[in-house]
């Protein structure tokens, strides 16, 4: 009673809905959404205890029962683009495949964290079968993109089965894995998962990386491994406030992935997921970050800063002529159609 009454008292002040106000009104949605435990590894755990910009990123503060009016639990609108359950066909030529629900740690600013909070735990056979038919019957679709939750929270053998299943009927198809594991929980890949993945070539891994501080020894090991076996390696950042918004940040964690042979690729606007407003940088900010970036790194080493726009709209380059105007709060943004989004100033 008393916790609902502070609560209550911290919505006045911050002049926010509480988060399960949101999640009622989506009916599809688990009520319990809001609350996302606490979940890292003692590697990650240990390495968080050194350095800030890390524990921001997986301790739970208050400031995430709050769901600003913009926020909501599906920001990208996946449901909406849902043709069975865990495939998501928003792009023509690729899907991605929700493999698992579960992660190593639990990032505060995922976009997918009402997802998470569901733990329904790993693909059905019978969903990943009936992923396999959809995308056999679809040509246009070039690559599937493994995701979840982290698709390495699988045991070799399941990875391997949903590989081989996916395989089997599109002998063509390019895999993507995209993984937080390399930085998060580098002892679980082996030298054992490294070939199985190997033998499914064209596969690519995509690491998730905010902060050079991940990048350790144990990290880099891992990460090696994967180039030493001929994985081709992309990365992905989120730009966090207070973790990586500022550019000599940036620049360290970008030229340390070149060195492991990684190729930097996004660099991500924070998405509206509920309860995290507090992780927000502003795209103006952003701009400034890439234009002082531009000018300390070669173009190999800089991403692509890019935004999901919001409600489904898709992934879109991020530059200053993609801007059209700006109303109470909102900056409007176009897509390449010439259609208007907004994101919050
Ligand atoms: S590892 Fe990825 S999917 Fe899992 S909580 Fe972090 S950002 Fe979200």
């Amino acid at each position: 009673m008393k916790s609902q009454k502070l609560v209550w008292m911290k919505m006045r002040m911050h002049g926010c809905i509480p988060i399960e106000r949101v999640i009622l009104s989506n009916a599809s949605m688990n009520e319990s959404v809001g609350i996302l435990p606490k979940k890292s590894t003692p590697y990650y755990a240990s390495l968080s205890g050194l350095c800030e910009e890390l524990q921001r990123q997986i301790e739970p503060d208050d400031r995430e029962l709050f769901a600003q009016p913009y926020e909501m639990p599906d920001p990208l609108s996946e449901n909406m683009h849902t043709v069975s359950p865990g495939l998501v066909h928003r792009y023509q030529n690729r899907v991605i495949l929700k493999v698992t629900d579960e992660c190593a740690v639990h990032c505060r600013f995922c976009f997918r964290k009402a997802l998470i909070a569901e733990k329904r735990g790993a693909l059905l056979e019978s969903d990943l079968l009936l992923a396999a038919v959809y995308i056999a019957e679809h040509p246009e679709i070039a690559e599937v993109v493994l995701t979840g939750g982290d698709p390495l929270m699988l045991k070799d053998t399941q990875l391997q089965y949903v590989l081989t299943v996916l395989r089997e009927k599109r002998p063509d198809i390019v895999f993507r894995i995209n993984t937080r594991i390399p930085v998060v929980l580098p002892d679980r890949i082996t030298e054992k998962t490294v070939k199985m993945l190997a033998a499914f070539s064209p596969l690519w891994v995509s690491i998730h990386t905010n902060h050079p501080g991940e990048l350790t020894a144990q990290a880099s090991g891992c990460i090696s491994l994967l180039a030493d076996n001929g994985i081709p390696l992309l990365s992905q950042t989120v730009l966090l406030k207070d973790i990586n918004d500022k550019a000599d940040t940036l620049e360290q964690l970008f030229s340390q992935l070149i060195r492991l042979r990684v190729k930097p690729y996004y660099l991500f606007q924070l998405d509206s997921a509920s309860g995290t407003s507090h992780f927000r940088v502003t795209i103006e900010q952003g701009f400034e970050i890439m234009k002082e970036l531009r000018l300390r790194l070669a173009g190999y080493a800089l991403p692509v800063y890019a935004l999901d726009l919001p409600g489904g709209g898709g992934k879109v380059p991020l530059t200053p002529d993609r801007i059209v105007g700006h109303e109470e709060g909102w900056i409007v943004l176009k897509d390449d159609a010439g259609k208007e989004y907004r994101y919050p100033e």
